[in-house]
């Protein structure tokens, strides 16, 4: 047990109630007779994915959509079980799963709990509910706050939640409304992205560079409200909410340890950091995707291909569960470790890189390292290589200095 790797697993649920305007992840309302099929393809995967495992530990699990709160909670009841029957789990691990206003009953809290669930991401995205409407939530700021009691009440002692900034129509003083309003509930841990604009998304067809409606399944009328609803702040507005994020959350006792996300001390999310650090870690379920032994892959997107492939057959575990399956370079693990790791506002580990790759960071990016220090990018401090300020505003110039190839 004590020299076993760490391991995070991601578990996807991929329905919602209705599809949010903005979303690109995989994700689409089901009902209750898809919803068996994939918890049982699931469970199956979960069983033979584990099984090659064994050297692992499990110090995180996040169980992520999608909207997991929408399945029954004695589905999360059985998935839990699953995993703890197939994998070995730490009494320690950080146990996340999402869930949304609107779609938790105090009960399923209690039961999650007990299963072992200790920690609950909420989508809120914004406390106005004319945001939350041009957003295409389901749920009004009025629900949050009922739910968000119930997780409370349920025991949960660290809690995320989400919020959405440069929403259309949205000001300044309806971004600083909604942050106030957050943190005046404490909750450990607050996320706080800004809105991008993704291809395939009603959004796009709105916002886009080549605003040109597409042949979607939207009705007519959702169609109409499309191009009813307002511009997007500008630049300046946007740039200026990003700054008001940092200030009112600082003041506020959230310390910021990644570009987009703040917590209490002692509540930043384990699962997030070892992804920035290069934790290994399993995706289960449709669409995910996994970093093992130095190799890249992830599970077929099609629901279809998913649910009905033979998974103890190696020709269908191989099409379904190893999609895209690359062995990255000792230079792209390298890159890869530097372009994650400075995303945290700690920085990059130089004893973490050597301890890594068995050589020094400066060795592989000294002359890099000390230029970007020179025109005040990129600091040293107490063994870790951070961005400045100015350094995370030019984020994706600093990130292209580290490709080796
Ligand atoms: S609830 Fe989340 S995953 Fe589901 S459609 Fe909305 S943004 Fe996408």
């Amino acid at each position: 047990m004590m020299n076993k790797k760490k391991l995070e697993l991601y578990i996807h649920i991929p329905f919602c109630a209705k599809k949010c305007a903005y979303c690109d992840f995989l994700s689409f309302p089901g009902n209750v007779q898809m919803q068996r099929e994939y918890m049982e393809q699931l469970g199956e995967e979960i069983r033979l994915q584990a099984a090659s495992c064994s050297e692992y530990q499990v110090v995180s699990i996040f169980i992520g959509g999608g909207t997991p709160s929408i399945l029954s909670a004695s589905d999360i009841l059985e998935l839990m079980e699953t995993l703890k029957g197939s994998f070995t789990i730490s009494p320690e691990a950080e146990i996340t799963m999402e869930a949304n206003p609107g779609t938790v009953k105090l009960d399923s809290l209690k039961d999650y709990r007990a299963a072992g669930i200790n920690r609950i991401s909420l989508g809120l995205q914004s406390a106005d509910d004319t945001e939350l409407g041009y957003l295409g939530r389901i749920h009004t700021f009025d629900e949050f706050l009922k739910t968000y009691q119930r997780v409370r009440m349920a025991g949960f002692s660290n809690v995320n939640v989400d919020l959405i900034s440069a929403i259309p129509g949205q000001t300044l003083d309806s971004w600083k409304n909604t942050l106030k309003k957050v943190t005046m509930l404490k909750p450990e841990h607050i996320s706080a992205y800004s809105l991008i604009v993704e291809e395939g998304t009603p959004y796009y067809d709105r916002y886009g560079a080549h605003v040109e409606l597409s042949d979607d399944c939207l009705t007519s009328e959702e169609r109409r409200r499309l191009m009813a609803l307002p511009e997007l702040p500008d630049e300046d507005t946007e740039r200026e909410m990003y700054y008001l994020t940092q200030t009112l959350l600082a003041e506020q006792g959230y310390e910021r340890y990644e570009i987009s996300n703040y917590s209490r001390p002692g509540f930043e999310c384990a699962h997030n950091i070892g992804y920035w650090t290069g934790t290994e870690y399993l995706g289960l379920g449709l669409g995910s995707s996994s970093y093992i032994d130095g190799c890249r892959f992830h599970n077929t997107p099609d629901f279809r291909e998913y649910t009905t492939a033979h998974l103890d057959q190696e020709e269908d575990f191989q099409k379904c569960l190893r999609q895209e399956f690359e062995t990255l370079t000792r230079e792209e693990r390298m890159e890869e470790y530097m372009f994650l790791g400075l995303r945290l506002m700690r920085g990059v580990s130089a004893l973490g890189f050597i301890t890594r790759f068995g050589q020094s960071i400066r060795s592989v990016y000294g002359s890099i390292l000390d230029q970007l220090a020179a025109d005040g990018l990129l600091e040293y401090v107490s063994g870790y290589y951070r961005l400045t300020e100015r350094g995370i505003d030019l984020s994706n110039y600093v990130m292209s200095k580290f490709l080796l190839n």
